[in-house]
Formats: C-alpha cells, sequence, structure tokens
C-alpha cells in the first residue's frame, strides 16, 4: 500500500526514455492532473507509456498566475502531479513560488527521486572531496560569471551551460583559475553521451569547433597555492613583468619549482 498525498513532484528523464521509475509511471497514470512545463513534452512521454492523465501548463512565464488555480484544484479534492521538461522539477525549473504556496496552504506534497543532469554527472565523477557547490545556470554577464569564478575556488563548482556559451565561459574559467581541472558531461543518458576529465586547456583544445547538446560542467578545486600563484601571475602580467621573472618571484615566494611555475605563466 502507497500512501497517498496531494502533490506529487516526479522527475523525468533527462535523454533516455526509459530512466524513469515505476512508482512515477504509477503516480502519473493515478493523479487527477499532471502539470507541465510543456505539454507537448511531456505528451511524448505519456504516450509512450500509455498514460492518459489530462495536463496543464505550469511554466515559468504562468507561474504565479496559476498558483491559484492549482490551490483551488487541490482544495476540491483533486490530486496533481508536477514535471518539467526533463529531469527533476526545481532544480534550474520552475516549482518554486507554487510550492511556497503548497506549504502555506498545508498541502501535502511528496517529491520523487529520479533522473536529475547533476546526479547523473556527479556520480561518474571522480573527487577526491565529496564536498561541491551546485550554483545552477552559469550567469549570462561577463561580470557576474568572473565574480562566481572567483568565490568557488575551494570547492568544486557544478553548472549549467548552453553549448552555444560554454567555450567562452571556459575562456573565462582559464583566464581566472589558470590550469585547472575541468570535468564536462555532454549528452548525458542520450547516444552520444561523454564524460570529459582534463586541464582546461586539453577541454579547450578538444571542442575547439564547438560543441553540441546539453551540457552540465564542474571546475574541480584547486588547492591553495594553485590559487594565489595563478592570482599573482595575472597580476603581474598585467604589470609588464617578464615571464622568467614572474616565474622567479613566484617560486621564491611559494618555495615551488621555478620550471613549473614558468610552465604556469606561458600557459596562462
Ligand atoms: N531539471 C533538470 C535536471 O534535473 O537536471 C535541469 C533543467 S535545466 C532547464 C536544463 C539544463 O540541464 C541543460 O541546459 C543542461 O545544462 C542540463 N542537462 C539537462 N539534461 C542534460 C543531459 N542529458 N546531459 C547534460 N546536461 C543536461
Amino acid at each position: 500500500m502507497q500512501r497517498k498525498f496531494q502533490f506529487y513532484i516526479v522527475p523525468t528523464p533527462i535523454g533516455n526514455m526509459e530512466d524513469i521509475s515505476l512508482r512515477a509511471l504509477d503516480v502519473l497514470k493515478s493523479v487527477d492532473y499532471i502539470a507541465c512545463e510543456d505539454t507537448r513534452t511531456t505528451q511524448n512521454l505519456l504516450n509512450k507509456y500509455d498514460i492518459r492523465t489530462k495536463t496543464f501548463a505550469y511554466h515559468k512565464y504562468n507561474e504565479k498566475s496559476k498558483v491559484n488555480e492549482v490551490i483551488w484544484i487541490l482544495k476540491s479534492g483533486k490530486t496533481i502531479a508536477l514535471v518539467s521538461d526533463a529531469g527533476t522539477p526545481m532544480i534550474c525549473d520552475p516549482g518554486s513560488v507554487l510550492l511556497k504556496e503548497l506549504k502555506n496552504n498545508n498541502i501535502e506534497v511528496t517529491a520523487l527521486p529520479g533522473a536529475c543532469a547533476i546526479t547523473t554527472f556527479l556520480s561518474q565523477v571522480p573527487r577526491d572531496d565529496e564536498e561541491y557547490t551546485f550554483v545552477g545556470f552559469f550567469p549570462k554577464t561577463d561580470k557576474a560569471g568572473k565574480e562566481l569564478i572567483q568565490k568557488y575556488t575551494k570547492t568544486n563548482m557544478v553548472f549549467y551551460e548552453s553549448p552555444n556559451r560554454i567555450i567562452d565561459t571556459l575562456k573565462n574559467i582559464k583566464s581566472i583559475r589558470g590550469e585547472v581541472q575541468i570535468a564536462l558531461g555532454r549528452e548525458l543518458t542520450k547516444m552520444f553521451e561523454e564524460i570529459t576529465i582534463d586541464s582546461i586547456d586539453n577541454i579547450m583544445t578538444k571542442y575547439k569547433d564547438g560543441i553540441k547538446g546539453e551540457i552540465v560542467c564542474m571546475i574541480y578545486a584547486s588547492d591553495d597555492n594553485d590559487i594565489e600563484i595563478d592570482t599573482k601571475i595575472e597580476k603581474l602580467k598585467n604589470k609588464g613583468f617578464k615571464s622568467k621573472e614572474i616565474a622567479t618571484i613566484l617560486s621564491e615566494l611559494y618555495e615551488v619549482n621555478k620550471n613549473e611555475v614558468y610552465e604556469k605563466v606561458i600557459k596562462h
């Protein structure tokens, strides 16, 4: 016997249509309505599993105006499942405005576990350190992007990014963090899925002609010395110091190998 709720948050596949749980299918079949980010996208999934439940649109453009209607439906005794186009609702997808109101109205809510690009990605990316920060979509403005890169240097930083912007974003990361390790997941669970874990230089070379598909990316945390050295290289370069001079100064200052610093300087 399953416990009954009034409102279900249901993850849907992020690529492979079979990545949906038996319970999720059961919930989608048994609720009165499915609130969809895009009814046409969800209909493809419902058709595949022969689910005939009524749908309505609930997306970021009508999120505020739809809230009262959703509450009214729930208070009349009906049940609703919320889905987004792909993955877990509320993870860079709509739902937050509604969820607050559901709590205010004491509606019984539950979330099902399931497909999500972050967890699919992180569960196959080796890390020395369990800690990570997920920042959602990488900011669109240059300034906000640079601030974020500077903010999270000592923790693994995970973000979603569009294929059109990832190369510029990597260039920004490179200019601030220098030679850093990157993990890049593309088209996860789909035919051309791939995970690349490499230095930022190699990743930029690999994708020099562009990159297609959906992307999740992680900048590995750097150790304190590396971050300090990278920041100082940038500063000394801007002040007009020559590469050899920078290598000499920083290797003395941080008691590290001069040639290694020199390599860093010329790659910067
Ligand atoms: N709610 C979704 C989740 O649970 O992951 C995320 C929705 S967000 C609007 C869409 C972004 O998630 C894409 O632009 C991409 O960055 C990432 N994403 C979604 N599916 C992916 C996949 N199959 N492979 C890699 N990244 C994916």
